[in-house]
Order: structure tokens, then sequence, then C-alpha cells
């Protein structure tokens, strides 16, 4: 299955999309999380990526599309794979339409997670993240690790995403309402769009996502 994940920050696309990508046996390819590797490991791609992620704003399509063509590009993506966080304009679903088109093949669907704004912003002030692994995240109040600081799974320190801050969430809405959000009319002239409510329980939502994604593939 080809599947996109889209949804405001805070939505739980992040959380949501291991656990599909691990029901579906497809990999989980995260714009973000790449972005984070390349600034960890210090490359040039990440240094460019930084400033924009700092504020909270869109990395150029220049850098963002290649990055994602490579990453589609990889043997473990041939047969299928969930994005998240990509395509988050109309120009990088557009070059999405062209790299699909290139290898005679179709998304299935585009899965909008739907969640208010406040419940968003209670979301990212609380949320913390494994260093170790990007697919390991916590909240304080939410699903809280029991040593604070400490994460559940591997050991690894949990930290606050940078741009997880209150002024650069506020951007950060503002850059999905204007630049991301008309993708999923983009998508809905192509009768892709399911949209779930992203609100309870995250085994929930996943059994939410699924029994919607089962309806379309
Ligand atoms: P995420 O982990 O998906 O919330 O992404 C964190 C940040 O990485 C975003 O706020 C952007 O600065 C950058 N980013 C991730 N994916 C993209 C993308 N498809 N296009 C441009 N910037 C992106």
């Amino acid at each position: 299955m080809r599947i996109v994940l889209v949804g405001p920050p805070g939505a739980g696309k992040g959380t949501q999309a291991a656990y599909l990508a691990k029901n579906l046996s497809i990999p989980h390819i995260s714009t973000g999380d790449l972005f984070r590797a390349n600034i960890s490991q210090g490359t040039q791609l990440g240094q460019k990526a930084q400033e924009y992620m700092r504020a909270g704003q869109l990395v150029p399509d220049e850098i963002t599309i290649g990055m994602a063509k490579d990453r589609m590009a990889q043997p473990d993506a041939e047969a299928g794979f969930l994005l998240d966080g990509f395509p988050r304009n109309l120009g990088q679903a557009e070059a999405l339409d062209g790299i699909l088109r290139e290898t005679g093949t179709k998304l299935d669907a585009v899965l909008d997670l739907e969640v208010p704004e406040d419940e968003v912003v209670r979301r990212i002030a609380g949320r913390r993240m494994c260093r170790k692994d990007s697919s390991h995240i916590f909240h304080v109040e939410y699903t809280p690790p029991k040593i604070e600081g400490v994460c559940d799974i591997c050991g690894g320190e949990l930290y606050q995403r940078e741009d997880d801050k209150e002024e650069t969430v506020r951007k950060r809405l503002e850059v999905y309402h204007t630049e991301t959000e008309p993708i999923i009319d983009y998508y809905k002239a192509q009768g892709l769009v399911v949209t779930i409510s992203a609100l309870g329980k995250v085994p929930e939502v996943t059994k939410r996502a699924m029994e919607a994604l089962g309806r379309v593939a």
C-alpha cells in the first residue's frame, strides 16, 4: 500500500505512523525524522534544514523533494510506504505525483487525522521524544514514562523537540493551515482522502485508522 498521512502538528502522525507501518509491513517514511537524523549527523542537508525547522517554517522544496525521492527509491519502499509529513504543500504533492508516475505506481489513500486546535496545543506542549528512537514518543500527562525523562522502551533520554516550544508551534500551525491544508482538497479531487478523528487513546486511533484503510484498499 502507498499511503500519505496528513494532519496538523500534534495530531499523532508520528505515533500512528509507527504502528500503522508495522501492521501493514511497509516502511514509515517521515521527512521530519529524516531531517532530524541529518541534523544529528551534521550533514550539509541537515545544516540547511535546521534554520527553517527552528523557525517552524517549511524546509524549501528543492531540498525536501530530493530527499523524499531518494528515500522512496530504497528497495524496502518498492512494494509500498507510509509517508508521514510529506507532501506538505501543493508543489510537493505535484512532485510526488510525478515520482509515482515515473515508477508506474499510485497512492491508495490519504489518511487525514483530525484533531481540534486546543488539543493540538496540549499534545505538543507535553510531547517528549526519545533521543535513541524517534518512534518512541511520550506525553508528560497522557502517556508518561515510568521514570521521568527516560524512555520506557529503550532507556534513551527523553527530550522536548526544539520546535515544540509554544511560539514555534503557533507558527507551525499557521503554516499547516496555509500551506498543507490545501493538499487535502487536491487529494479529495482524486477521491483519495479518508478522514478519521485522532482523539482518544493511541490504540483506539490505530484501530480506527486500520478500519478506514481496510475500506479503501
Ligand atoms: P515533523 O516532524 O513532520 O513535524 O517536521 C518537523 C519540521 O521539519 C517541520 O516543521 C518542517 O520545518 C520540516 N519538515 C518536515 N517535513 C517537511 C516537508 N515535507 N516539507 C518541508 N519541511 C518539512
